[in-house]
C-alpha cells in the first residue's frame, strides 16, 4: 500500500516506514514557540532539567501576539524569553518582525520539514508539504529538550480541488466553505491532505491561508504536495536549495475523499460565534449587517496577494466613518513590500490604521479590542466569543476582498459590485 503525505513525511523522520494508526518517535526540524505560549513552555524545559537545547539554531521564540506590548506582565514576558534566547542560543524574532507562521513561510520552513509549535496555527507550514502542528507547551518542551517527540500518525482525508476560483472568490472562501461542510471537528486528529488539477493554480499564498485553517475542522495538519509552485516561492527568498519535490503515491490509502470545485464558489462568510457557522455571503440576513471594525492581515490573510486584492477596492475609496479599518501586515516583509509597490498609501488615503507587523487586533490583547455590541469583520481564522478581547463583541469572517467592501459601505458588503 503507497503512503499519504502524513505517512511519507513522519516516515522521513521516524527512520522508518509508518502507517495511519500507528505511534512513532520523529525526529524534529523546527520548534517555535510565541510570547503567549512562550513563558509556559520555557518553564517546563527548565523543570525538565537538561539544561540545554537540542535544536539552539532550530528554536525560534516570536514577540508577535502582544507586540509592542500592551502592559507590565507581558513586557516581563518578553524580558523572560529574550533572556533564555540569550542564555540557550534559540532565535529571537523580536516585535515588529511579524507574525510566527508568516516568518515561518519566508525564512524557515522547507518541504519534508517537521515543525512542532506552541501555536495551534502551526498547520500553516503545511502548505511546504512540512509535516506542521501545533502542541501543548508540555510537548513543545520536550520536543526542545531531545529534538524528538511522539506522534500517533493521523488518518487523512484527500481534498480534490478541480477547477478556478472566480474572480471575486479567494483561497480564504474555498476554506471556509470546506470547514463549513466538514464542521469544527469533522477532522479532528486527521491530516486533511490538498490534492487535484487546481492545485497548480493556487499560488504559495493562498495554499498558506488554506493550510492555516485546516485546524478549524480539527485538522492534525493540512498538507500540499511540494511542486514547481513551492520552488519559485522559496527561490524568490533565496531558500531554493531546501525545495524537494513530494507527492503522495498513487495507492494511498485515505479515510475520505472530498471533490470541491472552485469554479463553484461564492464569496462566504463565517458568522459568530464558530468558525464552522459558514455560508454564501448572500444567503440569511448577512448582507447589509453594521460593522464597526474591519479587519484586514493576520497570519491568515495579511500578506502581500491578500492586501493587493483589498486594495483593488479600496483604490480611490474611503472607509465608512462609522466604520474603523485595521491594516496587519504579517511580517516585516510585507509591510515593505506594501510601501513598494504603492498599496499601503491606497490603505493610508482610505482612511486606515496601519498596525505594526505580528498578530494585531486578532487574539484580543492590544490594537483593536472591541467595545460592548460591536461588530467586527476580521479576515483572521477564529470568531470565537470573546476572541478580540469582549465577549460582548461579535467577529464575522471573511476574504480580504468582502473585508475592502464592508469597510466601504460600514455594512457587510459583496465584493462582486466592485469587481
Ligand atoms: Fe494566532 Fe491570530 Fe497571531 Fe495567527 S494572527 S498566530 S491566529 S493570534
Amino acid at each position: 500500500m503507497g503512503q499519504t503525505l502524513a505517512e511519507k513525511l513522519l516516515s522521513l523522520h521516524a527512520g522508518h516506514p509508518v502507517v495511519a494508526g500507528e505511534y512513532t518517535l520523529a525526529r524534529v526540524d523546527w520548534v517555535l514557540m510565541q510570547d503567549g505560549t512562550g513563558p509556559l513552555a520555557v518553564r517546563q524545559f527548565n523543570a525538565l532539567g537538561r539544561g540545554s537545547l537540542a535544536l539552539a539554531e532550530r528554536t525560534i521564540v516570536f514577540l508577535d501576539h502582544a507586540a509592542p506590548s500592551p502592559g507590565r506582565a507581558l513586557s516581563n514576558d518578553h524580558v523572560f524569553l529574550r533572556e533564555f534566547c540569550r542564555k540557550h542560543g534559540a532565535v529571537l524574532s523580536d516585535v515588529g518582525d511579524g507574525v510566527c507562521h508568516q516568518i515561518m513561510a519566508e525564512r524557515y520552513v522547507s518541504p519534508g520539514d517537521l515543525l512542532v509549535g506552541a501555536d495551534s496555527h502551526t498547520c500553516t507550514g503545511g502548505a511546504f508539504c512540512a509535516f506542521a502542528t501545533g502542541m501543548g507547551s508540555t510537548d513543545i518542551a520536550v520536543a526542545m529538550t531531545l529534538g524528538k517527540t511522539w506522534f500517533r500518525v493521523p488518518e487523512s482525508i484527500r481534498v480534490n480541488l478541480q477547477g478556478s476560483l472566480p474572480r471575486s472568490v479567494t483561497a480564504k472562501d474555498a476554506i471556509l466553505f470546506l470547514i463549513g461542510q466538514l464542521g469544527a471537528d469533522g477532522a479532528t486528529y486527521q491530516a486533511l491532505e490538498f490534492g487535484g488539477e487546481a492545485i497548480e493554480r493556487l499560488g504559495m499564498e493562498e495554499r498558506l491561508t488554506i493550510s492555516n485553517m485546516v485546524v478549524e475542522a480539527g485538522a492534525k495538519c493540512g498538507l500540499f504536495p511540494s511542486d514547481e509552485v513551492t520552488r519559485r516561492y522559496l527561490e524568490d527568498r533565496g531558500r531554493g536549495n531546501t525545495f524537494q519535490p513530494i507527492a503522495p503515491d498513487k495507492d494511498a490509502d485515505y479515510v475520505r475523499e472530498i471533490l470541491l470545485d472552485l469554479s463553484s464558489l461564492n464569496p462566504q462568510i463565517a458568522c459568530p460565534h464558530t468558525v464552522d457557522n459558514v455560508s454564501q455571503i448572500t444567503q440569511g440576513n448577512v448582507l447589509g449587517t453594521p460593522i464597526q471594525q474591519v479587519v484586514i492581515g493576520t497570519c491568515t490573510n495579511g500578506r502581500l496577494s491578500d492586501f493587493m486584492q483589498a486594495a483593488k477596492i479600496l483604490k480611490g475609496r474611503k472607509r465608512h466613518p462609522g466604520t474603523r479599518l485595521l491594516i496587519v501586515p504579517s511580517s516585516r516583509r510585507v509591510l515593505k513590500d506594501m510601501v513598494a509597490n504603492g498599496i499601503l498609501e491606497t490603505f493610508i488615503d482610505a482612511g486606515a490604521t496601519v498596525v505594526t507587523p505580528g498578530c494585531g487586533p486578532c487574539v484580543g490583547v492590544h490594537a483593536g479590542v472591541l467595545g460592548d455590541g460591536e461588530r467586527c469583520l476580521s479576515t483572521q481564522n477564529r470568531n470565537f466569543r470573546g476572541r478580540m478581547g469582549n465577549p460582548k463583541g461579535e467577529i464575522y469572517l471573511a476574504s480580504p476582498l468582502t473585508a475592502a467592501a464592508t469597510a466601504v459601505e460600514g455594512r457587510i458588503a459583496d465584493p462582486r459590485a466592485y469587481l
